[in-house]
């Protein structure tokens, strides 16, 4: 089977590796999709130097193999079934995964390539997995499960935030993270979202995706007024995001942020107010069983058809990768070849 491996900056080369067989608990999954994300776009431009490695944590597919012990269990998958697949291994006993703050674990080793390279699986044609990993997602889009990863994340982000029906949400930031948390905020019950960019083409696209309100930061508290919760999907409005909480309401950052970023959070305001401010980072199965539900329900099936920015193949995964270096994308997709193929 092929495997992408980065090599070195703006570097990537297809390898043959022998195909995986399923251990006892495991399933073999056929990979349709994975998407590029902003992991793999550092380590293409070189913002992030680890190589070589096989990247690729977004990804979708079909089972063609199920383990012995796993094979007919009720819950599980069968060969055959479309799945999105939680590529993240943990560890379950370091300090955050015994308090089951998985998303967390200090050793998310990844897999291994044959000499030993670190392999995350997706850009691959086919990857074993534990069973437990993989979320069938019915009849639904093979692109929409390879969201199934950044939805999650998202949906992480919403209980981080202790999101609840009728709340008002803002969103700071209208790219592909953002709009995740539109779409789950609005299938979730939210009264009103609003979506804050320096774009105003992206807070055009977010009003025709169901933003009820959109703003630029200078007129996002005059237009959109106190919120439950507000969530940065970008790399900077943590001061307007504080500013914009009503008492008794949240802040998540769940961007990453330039670690020298200086942001003042108003501790008077968060003890006086109880505006809570909270992280989110990654996310943990019982995110990745509500993802599953709403990319298999069809509900948010237009929010992730819209995300779709383009589909390569893997003799032109450097295109795909140059792309999204180089413009503002949502999800580009890497198709590997067949199995056999
Ligand atoms: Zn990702
Ligand atoms: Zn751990």
């Amino acid at each position: 089977m092929k495997v992408v491996v980065f090599t070195g900056v703006g570097q990537v080369e297809v390898r043959e590796e022998p195909s995986p067989q399923p251990g006892p608990d495991q399933v073999v999954v056929d990979v349709a999709a994975c998407g590029i994300c902003t992991f793999e776009r550092r380590l293409f431009a070189g913002d992030k130097k680890w190589y070589p490695v096989a990247p690729g944590h977004e990804a979708a597919g079909i089972v063609s193999a199920v383990g012995k012990a796993v094979d007919g269990l009720e819950g599980s998958v069968k060969v055959g079934d479309r799945v999105t697949m939680d590529l993240l291994t943990r560890c379950g006993t370091c300090g955050p995964c015994r308090r089951g703050k998985t998303a967390l674990c200090r050793y998310r080793q990844g897999r291994k390539l044959t000499d030993g390279t670190v392999s995350f699986g997706g850009f691959a044609s086919q990857i074993a997995l534990d069973a437990k990993s993989v979320y069938p997602i019915g009849n639904a889009s093979l692109y929409h499960a390879a969201m199934g990863e950044p939805l999650a994340c998202c949906i992480h982000s919403l209980r981080q935030g202790g999101f609840q029906p009728g709340d008002r949400v803002a969103i700071i930031g209208g790219g592909f993270m953002g709009r995740l948390h539109l779409a789950l905020a609005r299938v979730g019950g939210a009264a009103s979202i609003g979506v804050i960019d320096v774009s105003p083409e992206r807070l055009e696209m977010a009003g025709a995706a169901g933003a009820h309100w959109t703003a630029s930061p200078d007129e996002a508290l005059a237009t959109g007024g106190k919120q439950d919760v507000i969530y940065v999907t970008a790399m900077a409005g943590v001061e307007l995001a504080v500013s914009m909480a009503d008492k008794g309401g949240s802040v998540v950052l769940y961007s990453a942020f330039d670690e020298a970023l200086p942001a003042s959070v108003g501790a008077d305001k968060s003890h006086r107010e109880e505006v809570s401010i909270v992280g989110a980072f990654s996310q943990e199965p019982a995110d990745w069983k509500l993802g599953a539900a709403y990319i298999r329900s069809g509900l948010i099936a237009a929010d992730l058809d819209a995300m779709v920015t383009a589909k390569f193949g893997f003799d032109q995964v450097t295109d795909a990768l140059k792309l999204v270096t180089t413009k503002p994308t949502f999800r580009v997709f890497v198709e590997p070849p067949a199995v056999d193929g």
